[in-house]
């Protein structure tokens, strides 16, 4: 089947010379290079008549409600899963601990595949479809990966992910539950991204692996078009978001500039991205002002362990559009945070998950953020993805023998010991 092309986007402009190319498969600047990330640009003037408050309120409750921002075509077949429109919680206990006026968490891990990349597989698998693909690629033990598997299984395109022969089982049992085939490559990540890459190539296979598509960004930027809408009434000061590759606070940004632009709000919060210790290269290169170097990783909250990120250009721009901050914390910041999120919120969160809650909880130390003002914290990814970084932050059961006697001496122990 033919498919009529997205009919807002206007075309495709390189991130660091700017010249614009026509909408199409590409993914980066052929002059520029892997670092010429191409971003998506459309028609607001024609959107800004069709997207209107009157009009979104009889819309979906689901990413798909922002289809004139989207780079979709009118033939695409929609997926049946629900993505996106995920929750936001005003919680005054978490705002009273942390020492803000206000905190708002969005929960992420409501989308299909327990994190926020579905919003990008979503436009992935659409993407493929449109370009001709029976067939979409990636190399992840992570959330893209599981997102991949999930949407793929939802629209019936077959899917081949890459694991370095390390990956964690659970892991690739989510994968191989939605019916991916899952390729275990003997040797490193890198070595799984680069064959993943070649097979490409060779089988041609559609490509959801870096930060280097255009378009997976734009499903990104749904989580910022929501947070305008949801937060329309008491827009925050600060939105805080964990930065890997630099994509999801990258396209956050996006949307939320957007609707200031279709003037759906008047003021677009600062965005506070936030790096674990062990995987800072954004982090220093926002401090140094100097192109980015690359790193080794070392931390719990393995999603955002990234040494090399693709789009740190685009989420340091988008940063500083806002006059944001960034921020780095330990591992030790993220299993406390992990905790505060679930106890005091009820909001269960992988470490990636909880990394913006840990951030703000160091930029309110650091008075960076003050505490007349309010936040809201986008919480990536469920905890139930990384269960052995959990049981770090979590503790252990009771033991005791079946008999109300031992229940009664053992709340009596733990009531003197506070355990
Ligand atoms: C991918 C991911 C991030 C970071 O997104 P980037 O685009 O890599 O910056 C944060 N949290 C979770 C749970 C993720 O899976
Ligand atoms: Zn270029």
């Amino acid at each position: 089947m033919t498919y009529t092309p997205p009919r807002f986007v206007t075309g495709l402009t390189c991130f660091i010379c700017g010249t614009t190319y026509p909408y199409g498969n590409i993914f980066t600047c052929p002059e520029c290079g892997i670092d010429g990330i191409l971003d998506v640009q459309y028609d607001y003037d024609s959107i800004g008549k069709r997207i209107t408050p009157n009009s979104l309120a009889l819309r979906g409750l689901n990413h798909w409600r922002y289809e004139e921002l989207l780079p979709i075509s009118s033939d695409s077949v929609i997926p049946h899963l629900h993505i996106g429109w995920t929750p936001v919680y005003d919680i005054p206990r978490l705002a009273k601990a942390v020492g803000v006026q206000k905190l708002f968490l969005k929960d992420e891990g409501r989308n299909p595949t327990s994190s926020f990349k579905d919003r990008a597989s979503s436009i992935g698998v659409l993407k493929a479809a449109e370009f001709g693909f029976e067939t979409i690629a990636c190399a992840s033990t992570g959330n893209a990966a599981s997102s991949l598997a999930g949407l793929s299984a939802a629209v019936g395109l077959k899917s081949y992910i890459f694991v370095p022969e390390r990956a964690p089982e659970p892991k690739v049992t989510q994968l191989l539950i939605f019916g991916a085939t899952v390729l275990k490559v003997q040797g490193t990540y890198e070595n799984a991204f680069d064959l993943c890459r070649e097979g490409c190539e060779k089988f041609g296979w559609y490509n959801r692996n870096s930060g280097t598509n255009p378009f997976l960004v734009e499903g990104k930027k749904t989580a910022g078009l929501e947070i305008a809408e949801q937060c329309a009434a008491a827009m925050p000061d600060w939105v805080v978001v964990s930065v890997g590759d630099g994509c999801t606070i990258g396209g956050i940004g996006k949307g939320l500039q957007e609707m200031k632009m279709l003037g759906l709000i008047d003021r677009v919060p600062r965005l506070l991205g936030v790096q674990a210790e062990g995987a800072r290269p954004i982090v220093d290169a926002f401090v140094s002002g100097q192109d980015l170097v690359p790193t080794d990783t070392n931390t719990i909250a393995d999603s955002i362990a990234v040494g090399t990120p693709r789009n740190w250009r685009r989420a340091l721009w988008q940063i500083e559009q806002t006059h944001g901050e960034m921020i780095a914390v330990s591992d030790e910041q993220i299993l406390e945070a992990m905790r505060i999120t679930a106890r005091l919120g009820g909001v269960f969160g992988e470490p990636a998950g909880v990394t913006g809650m840990a951030g703000l909880q160091l930029a309110v130390e650091r008075k960076i953020i003050r505490s007349h003002e309010t936040a809201l914290v986008i919480v990536t990814g469920n905890g139930l993805k990384d269960i052995h970084s959990a049981k770090q932050a979590a503790g252990t059961a009771i033991s005791i023998a079946p008999t109300l006697d031992a229940l009664a001496k053992a709340l009596d122990t733990r009531s003197k010991t506070g355990a």
